[in-house]
């Protein structure tokens, strides 16, 4: 049985209520957090999940739930790289 991104939020011990309007609700977790041994199918996951990320009503309370317990996998559109970079800067930008 494939878990859906849904399935996830769910999970989540004290999920925030933003999840209740994340976009991904339904879709395959599998293209917020590609784990295939095919590099094409990860990359094609990764496309899929950020343009959904970029319609999604919540994606500025789920981007800054990733930087805040650096979580894996693709958060208000970012990867945990991206986030940490964004962090980064933004803790830069305050001192
Ligand atoms: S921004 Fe992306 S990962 Fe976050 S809730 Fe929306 S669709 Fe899901």
């Amino acid at each position: 049985m494939d878990i859906t991104a849904e399935d996830f939020a769910l999970s989540i011990p004290g999920r925030p209520l933003w999840m209740q309007d994340a976009a991904c609700k339904g879709a395959d977790r599998d293209w917020w957090f590609p784990s295939s041994d095919d590099m094409r199918l990860r990359q094609l996951q990764t496309v899929a999940a950020k343009a959904i990320c970029a319609e999604c009503p919540v994606k500025e309370p789920c981007l800054h739930y990733g930087i805040a317990n650096d979580e894996d996998g693709i958060w208000g559109g970012l990867a945990q790289g991206p986030r940490r970079r964004l962090a980064l800067t933004m803790s830069r930008e305050l001192v």
